[in-house]
């Protein structure tokens, strides 16, 4: 059952009419609980309630599908004026971004330029830039930007999903750069053809990168709410001597609040991404598929009051 609606959140995801619908409607149906509202300012305050209980933010300027330059120079504006903003109220946050929502789709010198623009002002206002990673087909490419955007600009690090067969080779050619990465499980439906199908096997894989990565001494933000992930790692640099300022945790915005608090009173770095914008309807859905418990909630906001 649990697999089943989960496919059903991932299919329901990618639906481009429920998309613009959600945008003109507005936060809906207890998105509130994983979206931080739809402008900066909403943003703004929630990164302060973050920051005064000692967690570092990243925010992201949701969007996904994107058809034509405009809307993507657009995107790209709102999150320069998301950097401007950190900076102007000296926040500890630093940005997320997708690079559909910067035109990957429509041409690679548009995805170019967008993000040079916006990694100027990250670079002069000194506010880190992670470009999330999406589906399986837009890897390569979203790794061939990263490589070359890093060949100019330090303020700039990626994910990888360790359910791909491919991320301990990418890991291994990344190590050149020295990148700081966001090492995931995996949000996307993907083929068992390029990713693992069983659950054991993406597990074992996170703690395969999350150990190369630490261990090429590189900073890592090992971005789970699984608690074997979180104690996997701590014994890890327990073992190995590796300094705090090497690694970070990472959850979601509204998931596992309490865990967080812990892992802030227990000393350890806690960045929690919160996402904000009026495209929150593909981010809403991939959070049910990948707990349908919290349908439950959904419901009540359809329904209840
Ligand atoms: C900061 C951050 C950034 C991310 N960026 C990306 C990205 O760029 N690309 C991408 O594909 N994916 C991204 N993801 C999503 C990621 O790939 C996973 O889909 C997601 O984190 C769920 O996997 P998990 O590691 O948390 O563990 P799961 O295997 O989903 O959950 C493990 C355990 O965690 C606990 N748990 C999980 N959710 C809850 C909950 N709601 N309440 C209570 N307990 C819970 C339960 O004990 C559960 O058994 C990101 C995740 C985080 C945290």
């Amino acid at each position: 059952m649990e697999r089943i609606l989960r496919n059903f959140f991932l299919f329901l995801s990618k639906n481009r009419f429920f998309t613009k619908l959600a945008k003109k409607y507005g936060l809906r149906f207890g998105a509130g609980k994983f979206v931080a509202g739809e402008t900066v300012p909403d943003a703004v305050k929630t990164i302060k309630e973050l920051n005064e209980k000692g967690m570092a933010v990243t925010i992201d300027h949701l969007g996904e599908f994107i058809d034509s330059e405009s809307e993507a120079r657009e995107a790209a504006e709102g999150c320069i004026k998301a950097i401007e903003a950190i900076a102007d109220h000296q926040l500890d946050s630093q940005l997320s971004l997708k690079l559909t929502s910067m035109g990957l789709d429509i041409s690679e010198d548009l995805v170019m330029e967008n993000m040079r623009r916006i990694l100027d002002v990250a670079e002069e206002k000194d506010v880190f830039v992670t470009i999330d990673m999406e589906d399986y087909e837009r890897c390569e490419k979203t790794l061939e930007i990263f490589k070359k955007l890093r060949e100019d600009y330090e303020h700039i690090g990626t994910v990888l999903q360790s359910y791909l067969y491919r991320t301990v080779d990418d890991i291994k050619e990344l190590d050149k750069y020295h990148p700081n990465l966001r090492l995931v499980k995996g949000a996307y439906k993907e083929s068992p053809k390029v990713a693992f199908p069983e659950k054991k096997d993406v597990d074992e894989n996170l703690k395969k990168i999350i150990r190369i990565h630490l261990l090429n001494g590189n900073y890592t933000a090992v971005a789970s709410h699984d608690d074997r992930m979180i104690e996997y790692t701590k014994s890890l640099v327990e073992e190995k001597d590796i300094s705090k300022e090497q690694f970070e945790f990472q959850m979601l915005y509204g998931i596992r609040v309490e865990r967080q608090e812990e892992l802030v009173k227990e000393g350890y770095k806690m960045r929690v991404y919160v996402p904000y914008g009026n495209d929150w309807y593909g981010y809403f859905m991939r959070r049910l598929a990948e707990r349908p418990a919290n349908v439950a909630f959904v419901l009540k906001g359809v329904f209840g009051k």
